[in-house]
């Protein structure tokens, strides 16, 4: 049984107190800034220890209880720790932050106020290839004497688009109207609280490589920044469990212990019928899937069997 009678305090994490409130830069003009916090790595262990009556015990227990929690997806403890962010983020990379429909969000109105004054800018050396392979991707850079002129046209485009809103709002259109023509990379700016399970998860999705190297910084700026500081255990057990963690489904055991096992056909003879590779008259070639899974092999340093040589 719990004590009723103890006064508790809020929780505190000093580290973060020390950024609360201050602009962290991302990007050329956008930002992310603590607002508020609730609870901490203690929060998290005392929510589960609350299931079976318990009080805290020691800090290598609670690191052992946090790294189990999360190995085993025990989510709702983390759901007990909430922050609240201000960032400005823009408008394109907005779209795919506000797919995450599990946080509280309060967008500045452009129907309201005048829209924020200021659009993402691009560098000669930032604009990025088309990928060949991954069709939502990007690959290499562009030369820079092209670079160049892209940035120039971003230039003259933005404040095209600028001196067309603001003659529109000149001439009284209503704000709602007057922004239809603004550019995607125009800044939005939010208010956007979330709790840690959920914020974990925006953060193994948009941390990833495979997602947009825009959001990418932000979710960065936000994992190392801020929640290492505010949940250091929940942190590395995310980072060892989740994001630096390889997912293998049961047939690529089945392949990875047959090459441990040196029976590279057999593997081959697999991979083709279950899809990880195709053949025509070219040969044998990875599909996406088996891309994916030479990554895997790769980290795990085994051999890629249809690159092995069977003569
Ligand atoms: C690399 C990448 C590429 C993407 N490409 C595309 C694309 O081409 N087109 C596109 O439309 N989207 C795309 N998305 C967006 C993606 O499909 C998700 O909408 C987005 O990542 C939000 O994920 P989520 O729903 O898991 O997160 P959240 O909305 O934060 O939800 C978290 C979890 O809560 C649960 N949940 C939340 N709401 C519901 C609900 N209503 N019903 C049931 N469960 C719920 C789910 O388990 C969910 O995983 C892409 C995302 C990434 C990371």
């Amino acid at each position: 049984m719990s004590d009723v009678t103890e006064r508790l305090n809020s929780v505190r994490v000093p580290e973060l107190d020390e950024i609360l409130g201050e602009v962290l830069p991302v990007l050329d003009n956008g930002f992310v800034r603590l607002i508020d916090y609730m609870g901490c790595d203690d929060s998290i262990v005392q929510a589960a220890r609350v299931s079976y009556g318990k009080g805290t015990k020691t800090i290598s227990d609670d690191r052992g209880l946090i790294r189990y929690l999360l190995r085993h997806r025990h989510t709702t403890p983390f759901e007990m720790c909430e922050v609240k962010l201000h960032v400005r983020v823009p408008m394109d990379i907005w779209r795919q932050w506000i797919r995450h429909r599990t946080a509280n969000v309060n967008e500045y109105s452009t129907r309201y106020s005048i829209a924020i004054d200021t659009a993402r800018t691009t560098q000669p050396g930032e604009w990025r290839l088309q990928s060949d392979i991954n069709k939502q991707g990007s690959e290499g850079g562009v030369e820079l004497e092209t670079g160049q002129q892209l940035t120039r046209r971003e230039t003259e485009t933005q404040a095209l688009m600028k001196e067309v809103y603001e003659e529109r709002i000149d001439l009284g259109v209503a704000r709602e109207q007057a922004r239809k023509d603004l550019p995607l990379s125009t800044y939005t700016e939010a208010y956007w609280k979330i709790d840690l399970h959920n914020l974990l998860h925006f953060l193994a999705l948009r941390m990833d490589e495979k997602a947009q190297l825009e959001i990418r910084e932000y979710a960065k700026t936000i994992g190392n920044s801020i929640v290492k500081k505010w949940v250091p255990l929940a942190w590395e057990a995310f980072m060892d469990y989740r994001f630096g963690a390889m997912m293998l489904s049961s047939d690529e055991i089945e392949i990875l212990s047959l090459i441990n096992s040196g029976q590279i056909e057999k593997a081959n003879e697999i991979l083709l019928k279950t899809g990880f590779t195709s053949e025509d008259g070219a040969g044998v070639k990875p599909t996406l899937e088996g891309r994916e899974l030479a990554l895997k092999l790769e980290r795990l340093g085994l051999e890629i069997p249809w690159e092995a040589d069977n003569s």
